[in-house]
Parts: C-alpha cells; sequence; structure tokens
C-alpha cells in the first residue's frame, strides 16, 4: 500500500480533481477499472453533449445524476455480473466448496452436471466403486469353482485429496477412515459369499505424494513449489539453445527433441542434449538433468548415483523423452495449489503394500520390496506359473515358509 500512499501525495502536490480515486483505480484490476473507464467515457459524452445543447441550472444537475447513476450501474453491475459468472464457473467446474466438510455440486435441486463431475473428488467414488465390484462379483460369478478369479479393483480418491489439499490434510483422512469402511464393508461381503479361507488380499499403491510446501514446516522441513522465475529459467535456457545452434523446430513437444531437424542439421543427439541439460542444471530448482545417451549407455561410473538406476528403469529408448529434469529434493513441481507426485524422491516413491494369505498369521516383512514384485508373488501364492519375462522377484516362500499351509 506504500506506494499508493506516495502516489496519493504526489497527485495531491500537483492538484489532480480526485487523487484518492485515481490512487484506489491503480490498485484495481484492469477487468475492474475497466468499468470505471467506461462509465468515465458517457459521463465525458454526456458534458460534451450538455455543452452543445447549452443546458445549464437544475436541468444540467438532473442529467448530471442521471449520469452519474448510468456511470456507477455500470460499475456496480460489472462487479455483479462478475458475482455471477464467477458462480457459473463454478458450477461448470463442478467444484467442491472450499470448506471442510464440502459440499458436492452447486445451488440445484436434483443432482446435476456439477453435482457428477465434484463426485470424482470425493470419498464416496471409492464407496461406489465397492457396489460395482459387488455386481461384478455376482455377474461374473466369481469364487464359484476351483479356478482362481482375479478381481482388480483401484481406489482412486485419496489420489484426488492428495493432490488438491495434501497428505496432511482433513480431506485426505477423511477419505482413510471411509476407505477404511469401504473395504470392510466389501471384505464382509466376500466373507459371506466366498469365504475368506478362499480369498487372497493385496493392497498397495502406484505412488505417494509430497507433502503441500506450505505444511513442511509444521514437519521441520523446508521446501517450495516452483514460481514464474524457475519458468522464466527455463524459457531462457531454450533461448540460449536457440541462439547457440540457430532457431528452428528443435522439439517435437516438452522435451522430446526433433530428430529430422538434428539430422538436417548433420548434429549428434547427445551433443544438442548435453548443451540443454547444462544450461538447464543452471536453472535454482534443478538438481539434475538426465539425458537420454546417459541413460541409455552402460558406463560403470554413471552407478554411482542412486537415481540413475531409477530413471534407467523408466526409460524407453523409443517411447521416453530425450530429456529428465530432476528437480531438487522437496521442490514441488507445480505452479498451482495443488501438490503431486513423479519425483524419484522417497515421499513419492515409498508405498506400502500388503498380502492376506489365507490360513497365515500376519506379520510385518522389513526388506525392502518393489512393486513389480506383487505379480509374480502372487503368482507363486496362487501356483500360478509367471511367464519368464516377467520383471520382478517372487516373494512368495517368505510370506509362507515351507511346511506352513
Ligand atoms: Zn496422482
Amino acid at each position: 500500500m506504500e506506494s499508493v500512499v506516495l502516489f496519493s501525495l504526489g497527485l495531491v502536490l500537483i492538484n489532480a480533481p480526485s487523487p484518492m480515486l485515481i490512487a484506489v483505480g491503480m490498485y484495481l484490476p484492469l477487468e475492474t477499472t475497466s468499468a470505471i473507464f467506461v462509465g468515465g467515457c458517457i459521463k465525458a459524452l454526456l458534458h460534451w453533449f450538455m455543452r452543445r445543447r447549452q443546458v445549464t441550472g437544475d436541468d444540467a444537475n438532473r442529467v448530471e445524476s442521471t449520469g452519474t447513476l448510468l456511470a456507477s450501474g455500470f460499475i456496480a453491475g460489472e462487479s455483479l455480473t462478475g458475482v455471477l459468472l464467477a458462480a457459473i464457473v463454478l458450477a461448470k467446474a463442478g467444484m467442491l466448496t472450499s470448506n471442510f466438510p464440502h459440499a458436492i455440486g452447486s445451488f440445484s435441486l436434483a443432482p446435476d452436471d456439477a453435482f457428477y463431475s465434484s463426485f470424482g473428488g470425493t470419498p464416496f467414488m471409492d464407496d461406489y466403486l465397492v457396489d460395482l465390484a459387488i455386481s461384478l462379483i455376482e455377474g461374473e460369478d466369481l469364487g464359484r469353482d476351483d479356478a482362481v478369479d482375479f478381481l482388480s479393483l483401484s481406489f482412486s480418491a485419496l489420489d484426488s485429496a492428495g493432490h488438491d489439499y495434501g497428505p496432511n490434510s482433513r480431506e485426505a483422512l477423511d477419505v482413510m477412515l471411509r476407505l477404511d469402511r469401504s473395504l470392510g464393508r466389501l471384505f464382509a461381503y466376500l466373507d459371506e459369499r466366498i469365504g475368506m479361507a478362499h480369498v487372497m488380499l493385496s493392497l498397495s499403491a502406484d505412488h505417494g505424494v509430497m507433502t503441500m510446501p506450505e505444511a513442511l514446516p509444521v514437519l521441520g522441513l523446508l521446501g517450495r513449489r516452483v514460481d514464474a522465475s524457475d519458468v522464466v529459467c527455463y524459457q531462457k535456457s531454450q533461448e540460449d539453445f536457440q541462439m547457440h545452434f540457430g532457431r528452428d523446430e528443435w522439439f517435437i513437444e516438452e522435451m522430446y527433441l526433433n530428430y529430422e531437424t538434428l539430422g538436417r542439421r548433420n548434429l549428434l543427439r547427445s551433443t544438442v542434449e548435453k548443451r540443454l541439460a547444462e544450461s538447464l542444471e543452471r536453472c535454482a530448482a534443478v538438481e539434475k538433468v538426465w539425458t537420454s545417451t546417459e541413460l541409455e549407455s552402460q558406463s560403470p561410473d554413471l552407478e554411482q548415483n542412486e537415481y540413475l538406476r531409477l530413471y534407467r528403469n523408466s526409460h524407453h529408448p523409443v517411447r521416453s523423452p530425450d530429456l529428465y529434469v530432476q528437480l531438487k529434493p522437496l521442490t514441488l513441481n507445480s505452479l498451482g495449489t495443488e501438490t503431486t507426485h513423479g519425483s524419484p524422491y522417497e515421499y513419492d516413491r515409498h508405498v506400502a503394500m500388503l498380502i492376506r494369505v489365507p490360513g497365515v498369521h500376519g506379520r510385518r516383512i522389513a526388506d525392502r520390496v518393489r512393486t513389480l514384485d506383487l505379480a509374480p508373488t502372487l503368482a507363486g501364492l496362487l501356483g500360478i506359473a509367471a511367464p519368464p519375462d516377467l520383471e520382478g522377484a517372487d516373494w512368495s516362500r517368505r510370506l509362507v515358509p515351507l511346511g506352513v499351509d
């Protein structure tokens, strides 16, 4: 506000007619001030018209009052239209209300589009999935003969809540409590229909999530989300690259190089990647840029870096991008208000893995396992031969020691 105060003082000193109005106007967004501008133009036209018609005295006052009312109407009307538009946008986006507990959808006497598009972001989606699972089990008559039936379900409400509100939010806790209840309902149903002695269960997740940077200090940690300066740094790298190699269609999209351009300009992919990686690595948010040449080479010295194996596992020589940007730890790749996952750090990739084997007592195994191990382990437990090229390790012997059945 200091700049506005100083500016008003300046306006008073130069004898401006309404310094406060001008100063407030400076502070308002263009969308709002544009209505004031239109109102002002109408008033100026009115004055010009009155001068031409030589309107004076009471008549002039009456006309001026009408003009002021009209101009104010434009300004107030703009605000009202803004509120109306906001309501329409909100209804269209199907957003939940911002306070917990949330309302779903918007002002409507019946479930409408806004309601249904909000529904996907609520914990009730998981309970709805349990209904679907029960219909599937009945419709397909699962678990009724000697053959193994496999049913895979994805309870995704926690992902939405995690993205929108963060893992430490009331919303995430609410989803967990309700998911627990929904799973309880499914298990009770399975027990009644098939009998839990015949049901093997496994629960896991495909990723974790980063705590909202704003909530990190509570945990004694410091992090941040990327901001405009990081975007500018990326853009400068791209500009530096274009200056160095000449302007051209260098990229197909994001981190995918255009090999046609490289061929036409007789440039090695590794040369171009190296230049880009070096310049991006100068950006404050960037920890390291991995190039496809680096990931595809088998050079042993690279094994020094613990993240190399992870990026190498994620890389497909034909389908993957040419560059991977690894941001610094606890640096969130989101310009908005949400949080996300996708980094190689523990908080994004450490997930639980639970397997319930009928007849085996529950216990915790502290060995480091991978989600990839789940398929061969389930196959091992069920006595199904896994294809020889299936990735992952079979832990079934560890879960069911020999002699126990
Ligand atoms: Zn997600």
